[in-house]
């Protein structure tokens, strides 16, 4: 039989689930991946993730002729809407069944169920398998049957019941012969990004390694320092988390590796261990969550949350626009932005100060932090960046409690005392005492003098002042009360 592998977010040929059943499957296996215009037209010209996709693909199509074991083979790359092109490129081909992984989003789903049907017409199959996550959709339910809202029993259910079964990878290597060679008339080689119509992006000078060797480049690293995570995570001028998440997001590495090495370790004794793979529980949780959910992408996973009412208006739209810039007058909120905006990726703890501060000091409603972080997080997952901004707002299914609100400040001298990561990212802040960096404006006049800054000229003053915002969100929160 001829078959055709989808990858989408899947990138690797090593321990990928749909790779395997395929290639066991079939006699003939031809291998595509679709630049979806339906994804990118939307796009800004300049994207580190569609840079990191295309350096990506590059490395898929080497793995896959690698595991061919001859030049012919190897990825066929469109430009063109995948919800058409893949049941098109099917029937050109004359294969009898497409294989993909399975992909939790909504907008991933319909556009899957499109091709189901359109695959169907033309007498094609569509196989899907789990390859994304270690336990999904249905996998882990309540006694009573119902999916899992609250993390702490879906992690006692999600480690009861793994074992080396769900973790063991899959064997694509054994089948590589059964990767047909490219068919005539497909150019051979991935796109250039100029080709697609983008610019290059600063990830070079990021050197962030991409593809499926730079995933396993990074989680060798990070298994090497894993066992000090748990005292190392929350300090964003450490080296402490795996910086993983952009090679999870696009399967340039597999959950299955590493939760798999995380889960022996754990069993070895390592803290630092368990507490990452608790990590990798959560996005499991998420996705899980997205999946039975799916109102979570536009409304409160609670609906009593629905009816907080947020700030609108210019003078909203002007604090806004101060934390999207990294000018809220605050040192750690406006590096953490100025880290998501140079880099792309935020430490988990910024993530959860500047989620907080947006929602509960600058009264802005979550869901335009949470569509700011698709726009600019190379690592960005509706799953996780949901979960995470309903997290931080409290509407969402095990969030931090509504009357819970970070002080950044605080959070400023708890978790970067000597101001290292905020110099790395304000250096116009870089001269001034560490007693003085974490809340400027209470800075002595002298000090700032000495260090060069010059509150509201070289750096803002604070847009709102924490305590009265705080009593505000108090109020604001008031009416989830009644709901609870
Ligand atoms: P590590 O600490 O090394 O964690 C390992 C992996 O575990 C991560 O790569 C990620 O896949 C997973 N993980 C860790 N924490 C979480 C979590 N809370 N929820 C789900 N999975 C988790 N993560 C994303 O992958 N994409 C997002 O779009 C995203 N948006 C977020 C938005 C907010 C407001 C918050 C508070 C968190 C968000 N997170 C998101 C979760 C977390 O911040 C990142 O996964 C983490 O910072 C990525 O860095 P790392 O790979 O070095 O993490």
């Amino acid at each position: 039989a001829c078959g055709l592998m989808w990858f989408r977010r899947d990138l690797r040929a090593h321990d990928n689930a749909a790779l395997f059943h395929a290639l066991k499957g079939c006699r003939q296996l031809h291998c595509v991946f679709v630049f979806d215009r339906a994804i990118l037209d939307a796009l800004p010209r300049r994207d580190r993730r569609v840079e990191f996709i295309r350096e990506s693909l590059v490395a898929l199509d080497a793995e896959l002729r690698a595991l061919a074991g001859q030049a012919g083979a190897g990825l066929i790359v469109r430009h063109a809407t995948a919800a058409a092109e893949i049941p098109a490129l099917a029937q050109a081909l004359g294969a009898q069944a497409v294989f993909a992984n399975h992909d939790y989003e909504p907008q991933a789903a319909e556009r899957d169920a499109r091709v189901r049907g359109a695959l169907a017409e033309a007498g094609i199959a569509l196989h899907t398998s789990k390859d994304q996550a270690v336990f999904e959709r249905d996998e882990l339910l309540t006694q009573a049957g119902k999916p899992y809202a609250v993390f702490t029993p879906y992690k006692n259910a999600w480690l009861g019941k793994v074992d080396a079964f769900y973790l063991k990878p899959y064997p694509v290597q054994r089948y590589g012969a059964a990767l047909a060679p490219r068919p005539e008339g497909q150019r051979a080689g991935v796109p250039t990004l100029q080709a697609l119509g983008f610019e290059s992006t600063n990830l070079a000078e990021l050197r962030m390694p991409t593809g499926a060797g730079g995933g396993q480049a990074l989680a060798a690293d990070f298994l090497e320092r894993i066992d000090r995570y748990h005292e190392t995570r929350d300090f964003p001028a450490v080296k402490g988390p795996s910086y993983l998440s952009v090679h999870l997001r696009f399967g340039t590495v597999s959950i299955r590796h590493l939760a798999g090495a995380a889960h022996r370790l754990a069993a070895e004794g390592s803290h630092g261990a368990a507490v990452w793979l608790g990590e990798l529980i959560w996005r499991d949780f998420y996705f899980q969550i997205l999946h039975h959910f799916p109102h979570v992408a536009q409304r409160s996973f609670k609906p009593g949350y629905d009816a907080i009412r947020w700030e609108h208006g210019k003078h909203a739209d002007a604090l806004f626009q101060a934390w999207c810039e990294g000018c809220t007058g605050y040192p750690l909120v406006d590096a953490a932005m100025a880290q998501l905006n140079q880099t792309g990726y935020m430490h988990n703890r910024l993530r959860m100060v500047v989620a907080s501060f947006l929602c509960k000091d600058l009264g802005i409603d979550w869901r335009r932090g949470e569509r700011y972080f698709a726009e600019h997080l190379n690592d960005y997952d509706l799953a996780a960046n949901n979960g995470g901004w309903q997290w931080a707002s409290s509407s969402g299914c095990d969030a931090q409690p509504w009357f819970r609100i970070f002080n950044p400040v605080s959070q400023s001298q708890k978790f970067d005392a000597d101001g290292r990561f905020i110099r790395r990212y304000l250096p116009q802040l870089g001269r001034l005492p560490a007693g003085a960096l974490h809340a400027p404006w209470l800075a002595m006049p002298v000090e700032l003098a000495a260090a060069g800054v010059a509150l509201g000229d070289s750096y803002p003053r604070p847009v709102v002042q924490h305590d009265a915002a705080r009593a505000q969100t108090l109020a604001r929160y008031a009416v989830v009360r009644k709901t609870l």
